[in-house]
């Protein structure tokens, strides 16, 4: 018998990853094991998402792309192949992360997984009164009547046309077209009535009078040259509200329609967070929103609102509570829809199972929180039949009590048993610990990682020396004196969402940790009652700005950067910013040009004629310290901060800065990294260094530790520690046991989550709560502490 080699294994049982560098990959080659699950470990920046996500989930969607005819591929974004020599037995890649769901106001929860389509079937089947089919109850589907030509396709009279009429009753509201809300408008921030038309009268984003608006308006017959004022009602009433209507200007056919629906299709039908900052702005100032009277923000026509089901109409379920709603439907016995009800049952329950039962359907999807969102999308995958995807996570612990990771860890494991390759990238001990297999990335980060460090079971990662290995068993101490208040924050009657009337004192000069189940109130408490003047509230959200935005640019840090190149060349500071005088003409800056396809995602390509650099060549001819601006922006904080403290570079105004970048643990990012670039714990902690500074008395923080290593953790703790002894008070909501061991103070909601939550269960420092016990965050910190 011949002993099987070593690699025996061929393409049906692992993916071979060969010669990756993408980023700062060292030409590294991994063998992961096939249905299986496998979690990417090592510190910030060592390469985990270079490898999974810009290797291994980018390659697989290349190839799904190249599957499409030439057509439609001449349509999607030309993905460059990833920088690898080989890549074989991929599988198609599933990414589930943690992208808010935002722009659409059509989608909720319930419409994002299939439990909205589920109910509407059972409505429509037991419904009373007995409405129709499944689309009438659907607020995607509005009721339209019209006719239209036929060709008959059968029988004696085939092939003649034939005029039918034909109806559809959907279930949207009429009046608020399913978004639950109405519009009014300030019709003093539409049009200043003293000026005329072509004066500019209308104060409309876009409405320049000077292009094809000012053509169509006058072609449609308004009298240019006459103030507003002078308009007769009829004219008044057309231009604000005329329906479409079919105009011929110079030859071609064009529709006018009046202001105000254009307003309402073009600007309203999107999400506030995904307008144009100018498109904001004018939406904040002339439109007011209300829940719409006719559906009460059902989004439901009345039709579907009448049918119910024991006493329940569809817009009640979907306000349900996710675990009463499963309750709700448990009870129904109805053996014509038994396999639906199983089918809605099964899905209810994995809402549950995954720590998302405090949820209601009807929350619209754009408020999720990155964790809540992840978790959602992966409930869609739950109920798949699909086998052989490869799933790729990233941070799914994000959001969750230690009490919630149990369960999540049930769900990845049923999915690769399902027989799905499942790949993780985490950094919780919690996590890791479930993994088949573990690919260890570093030794440090940028340029200082980028190589495999271990590869092997999670025992020989423990053994194995690397810096997570040796951090894999940390556990902290309870600290043996605690910080005394220096006064408190009151909150008194606290209400919001599920919060049931809290009052509580939060102690200020102290680090104080929030703690408590996903959906137990932790953000609607401290968000909402944490609030006023002094209160920094430093988030995960995306930060404001132009694509040429950076850290540098952020922090303020290009500012003495810019004046130093200046002094040393004798020529204007101007010249070095990446968005003024010195700028590459062709991409402005931005190094990148965009293609936008408007009903694609945007293409962005490397600029050629300033080689990416987004600078003009003169502009480079000038040095500091040896290096021209773009080598400067090119540098890692840790790489700059050398730079810039000593030699003929010294600058103390960039050191300053970029020590506090490196002290988040941003060490490893690019000073002219765009920010775009950066996962949501990187923009929090790029936040934290640039307000850090500032004037705040309270820095509210929710979960920093998301996207560090075990052993940043321990910076992070140093960094808010430092803030706290020069004066401050810190808030973090947080998971993370080794931060939760560390604070001064713990406020702990619960007991559970949703309705079942909303109160302070325990108050006091992590000391006395794990004496006391009777929480679940007691009992998990009691187990985590030595
Ligand atoms: P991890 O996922 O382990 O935190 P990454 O793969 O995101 O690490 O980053 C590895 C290195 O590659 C870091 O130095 C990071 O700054 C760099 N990097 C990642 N994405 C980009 C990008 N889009 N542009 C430039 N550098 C990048
Ligand atoms: P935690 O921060 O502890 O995870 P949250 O404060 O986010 O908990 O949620 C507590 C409760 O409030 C949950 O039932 C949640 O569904 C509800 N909730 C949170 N945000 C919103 C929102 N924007 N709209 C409606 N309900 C919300
Ligand atoms: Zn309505
Ligand atoms: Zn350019």
């Amino acid at each position: 018998m011949t002993q099987p080699t070593a690699h025996a294994a061929d393409t049906h049982d692992v993916i071979r990853v060969e010669g990756a560098r993408e980023n700062n990959l060292r030409d590294i080659t991994v063998h992961l094991p096939k249905r299986r699950l496998t979690v990417f470990t090592g510190v910030s920046g060592s390469g985990k998402s270079s490898l999974v996500f810009d290797t291994i989930a980018a390659e697989s969607q290349r190839m799904i792309n190249e599957t499409y005819p030439a057509f439609v591929q001449g349509f999607m974004a030309t993905l460059a192949r990833p920088d690898v020599d080989s890549l074989a037995g991929l599988t198609t890649a599933i990414i589930v992360d943690q992208e808010r769901m935002g722009a659409n106001l059509r989608s909720t929860v319930g419409t994002a997984t299939d439990a909205n389509a589920l109910l509407r079937v059972l409505f429509s089947r037991l419904g009373d009164p007995h409405v129709g089919s499944p689309q009438a109850y659907s607020f995607n589907v509005p009721s339209v009547t019209g006719a239209g030509a036929v060709t008959i396709a059968t029988g004696a009279n085939k092939g003649k046309k034939e005029k039918r009429t034909f109806s559809i009753t959907g279930g949207m509201c009429p009046r608020c077209e399913g978004t639950a809300s109405v519009s009014d408008f300030d019709l003093t921030a539409i049009y200043d009535e003293s000026k005329s038309l072509s004066e500019g009268a209308l104060m409309v984003p876009g409405y320049s009078m000077d292009g094809w608006y000012g053509r169509i308006f006058s072609g449609y017959g308004f009298d240019m040259d006459k103030p507003l004022a002078k308009y007769t009602a009829k004219e008044m009433d057309d231009l604000l509200y005329k329906e479409p209507t079919k105009i011929k200007v110079e030859g071609i056919n064009l529709t006018y329609e009046g202001v105000i629906p254009r307003i309402q299709k073009s600007m309203l039908s999107k999400d506030r967070d995904a307008m144009q900052a100018h498109i904001r702005a004018f939406v904040d100032r002339a439109v007011v929103f209300a829940t719409c009277p006719e559906c009460g923000g059902t989004r439901l026509a009345r039709h579907a609102l009448d049918s119910r089901i024991a006493g329940k109409n569809i817009a009640d379920c979907c306000s349900m509570q996710i675990t009463d709603l499963a309750a709700w439907v448990g009870e129904l016995d109805e053996p014509s829809v038994a396999p639906l009800l199983r089918n809605l049952r099964h899905l209810l329950e994995s809402f549950v199972e995954i720590g998302l039962g405090y949820l209601s359907l009807d929350r619209p999807a754009g408020t999720l929180s990155g964790g809540e969102a992840q978790r959602t999308k992966m409930i869609r995958h739950l109920g798949s039949s699909l086998s052989d995807v490869t799933y790729v996570f990233d941070e799914p612990s994000t959001g969750l009590h230690p009490h919630d990771i149990d369960r999540m860890n049930e769900l990845l494991v049923r999915l690769r048993d399902k027989g799905n390759t499942v790949l993780v990238v985490e950094h919780k001990p919690e996590i890791i610990r479930i993994a088949d297999h573990v690919v260890d990335l570093g030794p440090g980060a940028g340029s200082d990682g980028g190589e495999v460090c271990f590869e092997g079971t999670v025992e020989g990662l423990a053994e194995s020396g690397t810096v997570t290995g040796r951090h894999l068993h940390d556990r902290a101490r309870l600290k043996d004196t605690v910080r005394a208040p220096a006064g408190v924050h009151e909150i008194r009657g606290a209400s919001t969402h599920n919060l049931q009337d809290v009052d509580v004192d939060v102690p200020l000069g102290v680090l104080v940790a929030v703690t408590g189940v996903a959906g137990s109130g932790k953000s609607s408490l401290i968000h909402g009652s944490l609030t006023g003047e002094g209160v920094v509230v430093i988030d995960q959200g995306a930060i404001k700005g132009s694509r040429r935005s950076n850290p540098a640019t952020y922090t303020g840090l290009l500012d003495p950067i810019r004046k130093a190149f200046a002094k040393a060349n004798g020529v204007k500071p101007a010249l070095f910013s990446a968005n003024s005088e010195g700028a590459c003409p062709t991409c402005k800056g931005a190094g990148v040009m965009y293609t936008e396809l408007g009903f694609m995602e945007t293409v962005s390509s490397p600029c050629e004629v300033c080689d990416a650099k987004g600078f003009q060549a003169e502009v480079l001819d000038h040095h500091l310290g040896g290096k021209d601006i773009s080598e400067v922006m090119g540098m890692s904080v840790a790489q700059a901060l050398e730079f810039f403290s000593g030699g003929e570079a010294k600058l103390p105004a960039a050191t300053k800065i970029l020590a506090r970048l490196a002290d988040v643990g941003l060490g490893y990012v690019k000073i002219g990294q765009p920010l775009t670039t950066l996962s949501g714990g990187e923009r929090q902690r790029l936040k934290l260094a640039a307000q850090m500074g500032d004037k705040g008395e309270v820095y509210v923080l929710d979960e920093p530790t998301t996207g560090l290593h075990l052993a940043d953790v321990e910076n992070l703790l140093g960094l808010l520690d430092r803030l706290v002894d020069s004066g401050k008070s810190v808030v973090v909501i947080e998971h993370h046991q080794a931060v939760m061991a560390h604070a001064d103070w713990i406020i702990d909601l619960g007991p559970g989550a949703g309705h079942d939550g909303g109160r302070i269960v325990f108050e006091g420092t992590p000391a006395d709560l794990v004496a006391t016990g009777g929480t679940l965050t007691g009992e998990h910190l009691a187990r985590y502490v030595q």
